[in-house]
């Protein structure tokens, strides 16, 4: 039995139709993951595959989740030494979901050291490697979990998106991933980088299939009080109205803007309203504030990695300063070099300089987006600016990797649904385009991204 190609709806309608069974589903996963995972480091921890047969629409079927959502009993690293034999004691609330709807787990896939990086360089286990060319990035930071599904070692996988993480990955990977909006899925059991921006989601083969786990996860959580109720009623859509922000595709290198450009018209033709605004007028400033809030909370978040509340107990000389400096190495070089960063921008003196700026500033980029897409559905721009880099290039240059977020980090800053789906092709790689909406019309976009699907077929679902 082959599955390659498969998406999770077409193995769930097998099941029901007594083609396959969930045991044959997990052997399938199970096995390619154990002889992918060599070449591709796409998993941290591969478990065995469970005998039980839940109850449930998932019917058992094994999923795999990215190493900074906490499973129960099942070592949670966060891709960081830190935390190499951290086993939480209770499961996220998005994957207590997920078994309650008779899902598994297949396993806990390799990221960017606590989500942080664009490219999966940046793991403590390694670099995650792109199926579709070994050499170069997967996209981060929720680098396993897209190399698993593209390369048929998970049906569907769980990742988080704190400026991107879902949606680059998924850009370079060629497959679906979507941004749910901010607090549409509880973070209770995410491990914490930057809580005012991130949120769990979904990486998979379909726009379907991303929408069908959406569902089971989505909802109000009295474990986490930023947790809100959006609609989940299916939309229905006619003639979507899209606005696609020119200065945002001018960002892209010329063989992205090309196929962006060329899904434009086959949009354009299929019925698609193409609307164009000019220019977004603060999109020199979406970065700056983003990695300036970013740090500011990962630098209070990561602080109870002190070899005292979390992460290895370390030989004292008998000082503090001493003992904390120890125990603070194990982690890697981008999360100590944001550490300080977010130390420094929170500092006395400094706070009003450059945090409360990118406060002010995220409030007027909120505005002005939700200025720019009123009377529209969607707005539609490129997810990456440029094709995969090779695999070590952005660990010589970091800022490498912090431009290739200029297009992703929008609707974290504003918490609203994005979603990435392949909508050209350049030689072996796919170029990824988004739909990003307004907060918590999170089906809106959904049904804007399965209508493009349709259209585009750049990869057609099911079988390939
Ligand atoms: N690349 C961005 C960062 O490094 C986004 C990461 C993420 O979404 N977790 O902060």
């Amino acid at each position: 039995m082959n599955l390659e190609g498969y998406t999770l709806q077409l193995i769930l309608k097998e099941i029901e139709n007594g083609n396959l069974s969930p045991e044959d589903v997990n052997e399938f996963y199970h096995r390619r993951s154990a002889d992918l995972n060599r070449v591709l480091n796409a998993y941290i921890t591969l478990l065995d595959p469970e005998k039980s047969r839940p109850e449930g629409d998932l019917k058992g079927i094994a999923i795999a989740i990215k190493d900074n959502i906490s499973t129960k009993g099942v070592r949670t690293t966060c891709a960081s030494k830190m935390l190499e034999n951290y086993i939480p004691p209770y499961d996220a609330t998005a994957v207590s979901s997920l078994k309650k709807h008779g899902g598994s787990l297949l396993g806990k896939t390799n990221m960017d050291e606590f989500a942080m990086g664009s490219s999966g360089e940046n793991s403590a286990f390694g670099p995650t490697r792109n199926p579709l060319n070994r050499e170069y990035v997967t996209g981060g930071s929720s680098s396993g979990s897209a190399a698993a599904v593209a390369a048929d070692m998970a049906p569907i996988a769980l990742g988080s998106d704190t400026g991107g993480s879902v949606r680059a990955p998924a850009s370079f990977t060629g497959i679906i991933g979507f941004k749910p909006s901010y607090g549409a899925v509880s973070r209770y059991g995410l491990i914490a980088y930057a809580n005012s921006l991130e949120v769990i989601g979904i990486l998979g083969k379909s726009v379907q299939d991303v929408s069908l786990l959406f569902k089971m996860i989505a909802g109000k959580d009295p474990m986490d009080s930023t947790s809100v109720n959006v609609e989940l009623m299916e939309k229905n859509i006619s003639k979507p109205r899209i606005l696609v922000i020119k200065s945002f595709v001018e960002l892209s290198a010329d063989e992205v803007k090309k196929e962006f450009y060329s899904s434009i018209g086959k949009l354009e033709s299929a019925g698609f309203e193409i609307n164009y605004a000019d220019k977004f007028s603060l999109t020199d400033y979406m970065l700056s504030a983003y990695y300036t809030i970013a740090c500011a909370e990962a630098s209070t978040n990561l602080s109870r990695y002190d070899g005292i509340r979390y992460g290895p107990k370390v030989e004292s000389a008998g000082n503090w300063r001493d003992y904390i400096s120890r125990a603070r190495s194990f982690f890697g070089p981008e999360v100590k070099a944001r550490i300080m960063m977010g130390t420094f921008i929170l500092s006395a003196g400094y706070y009003e300089t450059y945090y409360l700026r990118a406060l002010q500033l995220r409030k007027i980029i909120k505005q002005e987006f939700e200025k720019i897409i009123s009377g529209y559905d969607a707005v539609y721009v490129p997810t990456m600016p440029v094709l995969p880099w090779r695999i070590g290039n952005a660990i010589e240059d970091p800022k490498i990797a912090y431009a290739a977020d200029v297009l992703t980090v929008l609707p974290n800053l504003t918490g609203s649904p994005a979603i990435s789906l392949p909508v050209g092709k350049v030689r072996e790689f796919f170029v990824g385009g988004q739909f990003i909406g307004l907060k918590d019309e999170d089906m809106k976009v959904l049904k804007v991204a399965e209508m493009a699907e349709n259209v585009l077929q750049v990869k057609k679902s099911g079988r390939n």
